[in-house]
Protein backbone atom coordinates (compact mmCIF):
# COMPACT_ATOMS: atom_id res chain seq x y z
CA UNK A 1 0.00 0.00 0.00
CA UNK A 2 2.64 2.70 0.94
CA UNK A 3 4.34 2.53 -2.86
CA UNK A 4 0.30 3.83 -3.19
CA UNK A 5 -0.43 7.43 -2.10
CA UNK A 6 -3.68 7.22 0.18
CA UNK A 7 -4.14 10.90 2.59
CA UNK A 8 -1.40 13.04 2.18
CA UNK A 9 -0.99 16.44 4.61
CA UNK A 10 1.03 19.51 3.96
CA UNK A 11 0.87 22.26 6.75
CA UNK A 12 2.85 25.47 6.12
CA UNK A 13 4.20 26.92 9.36
CA UNK A 14 5.51 30.58 9.78
CA UNK A 15 8.31 29.95 12.63
CA UNK A 16 8.88 33.47 14.77
CA UNK A 17 12.06 33.61 17.17
CA UNK A 18 11.01 34.72 20.71
CA UNK A 19 14.49 35.68 21.63
CA UNK A 20 17.83 34.50 20.17
CA UNK A 21 18.00 31.42 18.17
CA UNK A 22 21.07 29.88 16.59
CA UNK A 23 21.53 26.73 14.36
CA UNK A 24 25.05 26.55 13.59
CA UNK A 25 26.72 26.34 10.34
CA UNK A 26 29.14 23.32 9.70
CA UNK A 27 32.22 25.02 8.77
CA UNK A 28 33.24 29.16 9.94
CA UNK A 29 35.25 30.99 7.32
CA UNK A 30 38.07 32.91 8.37
CA UNK A 31 37.24 36.24 8.31
CA UNK A 32 37.99 38.07 11.41
CA UNK A 33 34.82 40.47 11.62
CA UNK A 34 32.64 37.69 11.55
CA UNK A 35 31.22 35.10 14.62
CA UNK A 36 33.43 32.37 16.04
CA UNK A 37 30.00 30.79 15.93
CA UNK A 38 28.18 31.69 12.69
CA UNK A 39 24.30 31.11 11.58
CA UNK A 40 23.84 28.49 9.13
CA UNK A 41 23.14 30.02 5.62
CA UNK A 42 22.46 28.89 2.16
CA UNK A 43 21.41 30.73 -1.37
CA UNK A 44 17.56 31.65 -1.47
CA UNK A 45 16.08 33.47 -4.49
CA UNK A 46 19.64 34.80 -5.50
CA UNK A 47 20.72 35.78 -1.95
CA UNK A 48 22.59 34.21 0.66
CA UNK A 49 20.51 34.06 3.63
CA UNK A 50 20.23 32.25 7.25
CA UNK A 51 17.69 29.61 7.27
CA UNK A 52 16.68 26.68 9.39
CA UNK A 53 17.25 23.43 7.36
CA UNK A 54 14.96 21.13 7.75
CA UNK A 55 16.93 18.22 9.18
CA UNK A 56 17.87 20.26 12.02
CA UNK A 57 13.62 20.94 12.39
CA UNK A 58 12.56 17.36 11.89
CA UNK A 59 15.77 15.97 14.40
CA UNK A 60 13.80 18.36 16.92
CA UNK A 61 10.08 17.90 16.61
CA UNK A 62 11.47 13.88 16.89
CA UNK A 63 13.23 14.05 20.06
CA UNK A 64 9.54 15.37 21.44
CA UNK A 65 7.81 13.61 19.81
CA UNK A 66 10.06 10.58 21.56
CA UNK A 67 9.90 12.76 25.05
CA UNK A 68 5.91 12.72 24.93
CA UNK A 69 5.52 8.80 23.51
CA UNK A 70 7.84 8.34 26.40
CA UNK A 71 5.46 9.01 28.91
CA UNK A 72 2.92 6.89 27.91
CA UNK A 73 5.24 3.94 26.92
CA UNK A 74 3.62 0.81 28.75
CA UNK A 75 6.91 -0.78 30.52
CA UNK A 76 6.30 -4.11 30.71
CA UNK A 77 9.67 -5.10 28.99
CA UNK A 78 9.10 -5.19 25.85
CA UNK A 79 10.83 -3.43 22.91
CA UNK A 80 9.21 0.11 22.76
CA UNK A 81 5.94 0.15 20.79
CA UNK A 82 5.44 4.18 20.83
CA UNK A 83 9.28 5.33 21.04
CA UNK A 84 12.72 3.23 20.64
CA UNK A 85 15.74 4.79 21.58
CA UNK A 86 17.41 5.29 17.97
CA UNK A 87 20.68 5.45 18.87
CA UNK A 88 20.55 2.23 20.37
CA UNK A 89 22.16 -0.82 19.28
CA UNK A 90 19.97 -3.48 21.68
CA UNK A 91 17.05 -5.41 19.25
CA UNK A 92 15.66 -6.58 22.65
CA UNK A 93 14.39 -4.93 25.91
CA UNK A 94 13.17 -1.35 26.50
CA UNK A 95 16.50 0.16 25.30
CA UNK A 96 16.05 -1.50 22.06
CA UNK A 97 15.92 0.65 18.80
CA UNK A 98 13.75 -0.39 15.91
CA UNK A 99 16.31 -0.18 13.28
CA UNK A 100 18.69 -2.65 15.23
CA UNK A 101 15.70 -4.85 15.43
CA UNK A 102 14.40 -4.69 11.59
CA UNK A 103 17.97 -4.36 10.16
CA UNK A 104 17.70 -7.81 8.93
CA UNK A 105 14.35 -7.97 8.41
CA UNK A 106 14.07 -5.68 5.23
CA UNK A 107 12.99 -8.47 3.13
CA UNK A 108 9.46 -9.18 5.05
CA UNK A 109 8.22 -6.09 3.02
CA UNK A 110 6.39 -2.40 3.84
CA UNK A 111 3.58 -3.45 6.11
CA UNK A 112 5.39 -5.75 8.27
CA UNK A 113 8.08 -2.94 8.97
CA UNK A 114 5.47 -0.56 9.12
CA UNK A 115 3.59 -2.60 11.81
CA UNK A 116 6.55 -3.55 13.65
CA UNK A 117 8.36 -0.08 14.13
CA UNK A 118 7.63 2.19 16.48
CA UNK A 119 4.66 5.23 16.64
CA UNK A 120 7.77 7.82 16.17
CA UNK A 121 9.60 5.62 13.38
CA UNK A 122 6.37 5.39 11.46
CA UNK A 123 6.46 9.59 11.05
CA UNK A 124 10.21 9.50 11.10
CA UNK A 125 11.64 6.68 9.47
CA UNK A 126 14.20 3.95 10.62
CA UNK A 127 16.95 2.11 8.99
CA UNK A 128 14.34 -0.08 7.53
CA UNK A 129 11.08 2.18 6.79
CA UNK A 130 10.82 5.61 4.94
CA UNK A 131 9.82 8.56 7.10
CA UNK A 132 6.27 9.91 6.81
CA UNK A 133 6.71 13.09 7.26
CA UNK A 134 8.97 15.93 4.95
CA UNK A 135 10.13 19.00 6.34
CA UNK A 136 11.42 21.73 4.29
CA UNK A 137 14.63 23.95 5.04
CA UNK A 138 12.70 27.08 6.12
CA UNK A 139 13.71 30.33 4.29
CA UNK A 140 12.82 34.00 5.81
CA UNK A 141 9.26 35.17 5.24
CA UNK A 142 9.99 38.36 6.32
CA UNK A 143 13.47 40.39 6.97
CA UNK A 144 15.13 38.36 9.62
CA UNK A 145 17.31 40.12 12.65
CA UNK A 146 20.89 38.88 12.66
CA UNK A 147 23.36 40.08 15.60
CA UNK A 148 26.53 39.17 16.99
CA UNK A 149 26.58 38.10 20.54
CA UNK A 150 29.98 37.66 22.83
CA UNK A 151 29.96 34.92 25.97
CA UNK A 152 32.76 33.88 28.08
CA UNK A 153 32.84 30.35 30.14
CA UNK A 154 33.25 30.92 33.80
CA UNK A 155 35.68 28.86 35.71
CA UNK A 156 34.01 27.10 38.52
CA UNK A 157 36.66 26.89 40.77
CA UNK A 158 38.33 30.61 40.54
CA UNK A 159 34.91 32.62 39.22
CA UNK A 160 37.26 33.86 36.62
CA UNK A 161 37.25 34.08 33.00
CA UNK A 162 38.10 30.23 31.86
CA UNK A 163 38.03 31.00 27.71
CA UNK A 164 36.42 33.67 25.05
CA UNK A 165 35.33 35.85 24.86
CA UNK A 166 33.29 33.62 21.96
CA UNK A 167 31.27 34.97 19.24
CA UNK A 168 27.98 34.07 18.38
CA UNK A 169 25.56 35.26 15.85
CA UNK A 170 22.10 34.73 16.31
CA UNK A 171 18.57 35.36 14.55
CA UNK A 172 16.43 37.43 17.19
CA UNK A 173 13.22 38.80 14.92
CA UNK A 174 11.42 37.64 12.24
CA UNK A 175 10.39 34.33 10.49
CA UNK A 176 11.18 31.59 9.13
CA UNK A 177 8.15 29.60 6.78
CA UNK A 178 8.69 25.88 7.17
CA UNK A 179 6.29 23.50 5.01
CA UNK A 180 5.52 19.70 7.01
CA UNK A 181 4.07 17.06 4.50
CA UNK A 182 2.99 13.97 5.99
CA UNK A 183 1.68 11.30 4.17
CA UNK A 184 -0.40 8.00 5.14
CA UNK A 185 -1.04 8.60 8.38
CA UNK A 186 -3.84 8.02 10.96
CA UNK A 187 -4.95 10.65 12.89
CA UNK A 188 -3.14 9.82 15.74
CA UNK A 189 0.21 10.30 14.06
CA UNK A 190 -1.07 14.05 13.20
CA UNK A 191 -1.94 14.16 16.78
CA UNK A 192 1.24 13.69 18.26
CA UNK A 193 2.37 16.03 15.50
CA UNK A 194 0.26 18.57 16.97
CA UNK A 195 1.39 18.28 20.55
CA UNK A 196 5.09 18.56 19.51
CA UNK A 197 3.90 21.46 17.45
CA UNK A 198 1.48 23.01 20.73
CA UNK A 199 4.83 22.46 22.46
CA UNK A 200 7.70 24.11 20.40
CA UNK A 201 5.10 27.23 20.41
CA UNK A 202 4.92 27.32 24.05
CA UNK A 203 8.33 26.65 24.33
CA UNK A 204 8.90 22.98 26.18
CA UNK A 205 10.99 22.33 23.29
CA UNK A 206 12.89 24.41 21.08
CA UNK A 207 15.78 24.13 18.11
CA UNK A 208 19.77 24.33 17.72
CA UNK A 209 22.01 25.85 20.03
CA UNK A 210 22.06 26.53 23.77
CA UNK A 211 18.84 25.29 24.37
CA UNK A 212 19.88 24.47 28.08
CA UNK A 213 20.99 28.72 27.82
CA UNK A 214 17.55 29.42 26.80
CA UNK A 215 17.86 29.53 23.00
CA UNK A 216 16.56 28.77 20.32
CA UNK A 217 12.65 29.37 21.47
CA UNK A 218 10.43 29.61 18.62
CA UNK A 219 6.66 30.90 17.84
CA UNK A 220 4.73 28.41 15.64
CA UNK A 221 2.15 29.66 13.38
CA UNK A 222 -0.25 27.68 11.13
CA UNK A 223 -0.24 29.45 7.79
CA UNK A 224 -1.79 26.88 5.51
CA UNK A 225 -3.43 23.41 5.94
CA UNK A 226 -3.86 21.78 3.20
CA UNK A 227 -5.35 17.58 2.64
CA UNK A 228 -5.05 15.58 -0.18
CA UNK A 229 -6.61 11.99 -1.43
CA UNK A 230 -4.91 10.93 -4.80
CA UNK A 231 -7.46 8.49 -6.70
CA UNK A 232 -10.31 9.59 -4.88
CA UNK A 233 -13.19 11.54 -5.55
CA UNK A 234 -16.15 13.41 -4.24
CA UNK A 235 -19.86 11.60 -4.86
CA UNK A 236 -22.98 13.01 -3.25
CA UNK A 237 -21.08 14.42 -0.44
CA UNK A 238 -18.78 10.87 -0.01
CA UNK A 239 -15.18 10.23 -0.08
CA UNK A 240 -15.30 7.96 -2.95
CA UNK A 241 -12.31 5.80 -4.62
CA UNK A 242 -11.88 5.82 -8.20
CA UNK A 243 -13.18 1.80 -8.26
CA UNK A 244 -16.33 2.93 -6.53
CA UNK A 245 -15.01 2.14 -2.72
CA UNK A 246 -17.16 4.52 -0.43
CA UNK A 247 -14.41 5.76 1.94
CA UNK A 248 -16.41 8.54 4.32
CA UNK A 249 -18.30 11.51 4.37
CA UNK A 250 -16.64 14.55 2.40
CA UNK A 251 -16.95 16.68 5.24
CA UNK A 252 -14.25 14.64 7.09
CA UNK A 253 -10.55 13.98 7.65
CA UNK A 254 -9.40 10.59 6.87
CA UNK A 255 -6.78 8.47 8.32
CA UNK A 256 -5.14 6.14 6.40
CA UNK A 257 -6.88 2.99 7.40
CA UNK A 258 -10.25 4.40 6.30
CA UNK A 259 -8.64 3.14 2.81
CA UNK A 260 -9.46 -0.22 1.12
CA UNK A 261 -5.96 -2.52 1.10
CA UNK A 262 -4.58 -1.06 4.39
CA UNK A 263 -5.42 -4.36 7.00
CA UNK A 264 -2.02 -5.51 6.92
CA UNK A 265 -0.70 -2.37 8.52
CA UNK A 266 -2.54 -2.52 11.53
CA UNK A 267 -3.93 1.23 11.05
CA UNK A 268 -6.89 2.34 13.25
CA UNK A 269 -10.20 1.60 11.98
CA UNK A 270 -13.42 4.34 11.90
CA UNK A 271 -10.01 7.17 11.80
CA UNK A 272 -12.36 10.22 10.77
CA UNK A 273 -13.10 13.45 12.07
CA UNK A 274 -15.21 16.10 11.02
CA UNK A 275 -13.13 19.37 9.10
CA UNK A 276 -13.88 22.42 10.61
CA UNK A 277 -17.13 23.67 9.69
CA UNK A 278 -17.39 25.54 6.12
CA UNK A 279 -14.19 23.00 5.26
CA UNK A 280 -15.16 20.10 2.59
CA UNK A 281 -13.55 17.73 0.43
CA UNK A 282 -13.38 18.66 -3.51
CA UNK A 283 -12.26 17.31 -6.81
CA UNK A 284 -9.27 19.15 -7.73
CA UNK A 285 -9.46 18.40 -11.09
CA UNK A 286 -6.26 16.59 -11.34
CA UNK A 287 -7.49 13.10 -10.37
CA UNK A 288 -7.57 13.69 -6.66
CA UNK A 289 -10.18 14.68 -3.73
CA UNK A 290 -8.80 17.48 -1.64
CA UNK A 291 -9.09 20.73 0.69
CA UNK A 292 -7.49 23.56 1.74
CA UNK A 293 -7.58 26.37 4.52
CA UNK A 294 -5.94 29.47 4.98
CA UNK A 295 -6.39 32.78 6.48
CA UNK A 296 -9.18 33.03 8.79
CA UNK A 297 -10.41 29.81 8.36
CA UNK A 298 -7.24 28.17 9.80
CA UNK A 299 -8.52 29.70 13.59
CA UNK A 300 -10.82 26.66 13.41
CA UNK A 301 -8.33 23.98 13.34
CA UNK A 302 -7.54 23.67 17.37
CA UNK A 303 -11.06 21.60 17.69
CA UNK A 304 -9.21 19.57 14.63
CA UNK A 305 -6.07 19.09 16.85
CA UNK A 306 -8.05 18.15 19.73
CA UNK A 307 -9.70 15.20 18.20
CA UNK A 308 -6.38 13.83 16.30
CA UNK A 309 -4.69 14.40 20.11
CA UNK A 310 -7.29 11.56 21.11
CA UNK A 311 -6.57 9.71 18.04
CA UNK A 312 -3.09 9.76 19.54
CA UNK A 313 -4.31 8.44 22.83
CA UNK A 314 -6.27 5.82 21.78
CA UNK A 315 -3.36 4.83 19.57
CA UNK A 316 -0.96 4.76 22.46
CA UNK A 317 -3.16 2.88 24.04
CA UNK A 318 -3.56 0.21 21.60
CA UNK A 319 -0.36 -0.81 21.05
CA UNK A 320 0.66 -1.11 24.31
CA UNK A 321 0.99 1.99 26.24
CA UNK A 322 -0.26 3.98 29.45
CA UNK A 323 -2.45 6.18 27.84
ZN1 LIG B 1 11.38 3.13 16.51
Amino acid sequence: MHRRLVNELTLELALVPRGPVLIRAAETGLDPTRAEMEFVRGQHGGEETVYLPGSTLKGALRAHCERLARTLEGGNGDAPRLACNPLSEAREGPGASCSARLRRETGQGGEHLFRESCVVCQLFGNIALAARLRVSDAYPLESVRVEQRASVAIDRVYSTVASGPLTYEVATTGAFGARLTLHNFALGHLGLLALTLRDLDEGRCAIGYGKSRGLGQVGVRVTGFAVRYPGCTVRDGQLVTLNGTVVGLADQLHGAGQFPDTSGYAFPADDATALPAGTSLADDGWGAASARMVGDQLAALPTLWSACVERWAALALTRGGQA
